[in-house]
């Protein structure tokens, strides 16, 4: 199974009706992955009945590569947000091919805390596969998939990241930041590459 990161039908042609000139933004289009420097969309401005204040609102602009529409808020987040993460082949597992995809979707949607659980299941469901005990704690499927040597040499750093950054009471959720989602993606990528995608080539081959 490919590891599917976008959902879109290319196929389509979307022409957009009265769509508008604007300041050139440069951003990462959260539905194809380009890199865009996109001059059309729409500009709005917003008007605050308390305070009398007006000014400048959300913007929209048009991906010129896949023709879909991304909302800049005030604030300047972007919706959908830059994908996070890269395809891998060869997942023999359904649960985690959906686990993975579901990590980057949740990326595109600026939802880091989610995005992180995501990717802590798949590294408990690695391990538990690889023979850790079923109920463990999260730092000890990471101790064990380290002494394992899923981990490389050079990965200690990540290890020591990852676990103090799952080092959480049992039912307290603890809050992650787009660092945090964007590390563990970076690292349960890895491991999925040396354990479904490599040895999957070599069989194709
Ligand atoms: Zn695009």
């Amino acid at each position: 199974m490919v590891c599917q990161l976008r959902k879109i039908n290319y196929d389509v042609n979307i022409n957009w009706q009265n769509l508008q000139n604007i300041e050139s933004k440069k951003y990462i289009c959260g539905y194809c992955g380009n890199a865009v420097a996109s001059a059309q969309g729409w500009l709005s401005k917003m008007h605050n009945p308390d305070t009398g204040q007006s000014g400048n609102g959300p913007t929209i602009y048009i991906c010129h590569h896949c023709d879909r529409p991304t909302f800049f808020d005030i604030g300047e987040s972007q919706y959908p947000g830059a994908p996070f993460g890269s395809p891998i082949a060869h997942i023999t597992s359904t649960e985690v091919a959906e686990l993975y995809t579901e990590s980057i979707d949740c990326m595109r949607v600026n939802a880091y805390t989610a995005s992180a659980i995501c990717s802590r299941k798949i590294l408990m469901y690695i391990a538990v596969n690889k023979g850790a005990e079923q109920n463990l704690k999260f730092d000890e499927y990471i101790d064990f998939l380290d002494n394992k040597g899923y981990v490389p040499p050079d990965g200690k750093e990540w290890v020591k990241r990852i676990r103090d950054n799952g080092n959480e009471a049992k039912h307290h959720i603890m809050m992650m930041d787009r660092e945090d989602a964007e590390m563990l993606i970076t690292f349960v990528g890895m491991l999925l590459k040396f354990i479904y995608e490599f040895p999957g080539m070599l069989k194709s081959v």
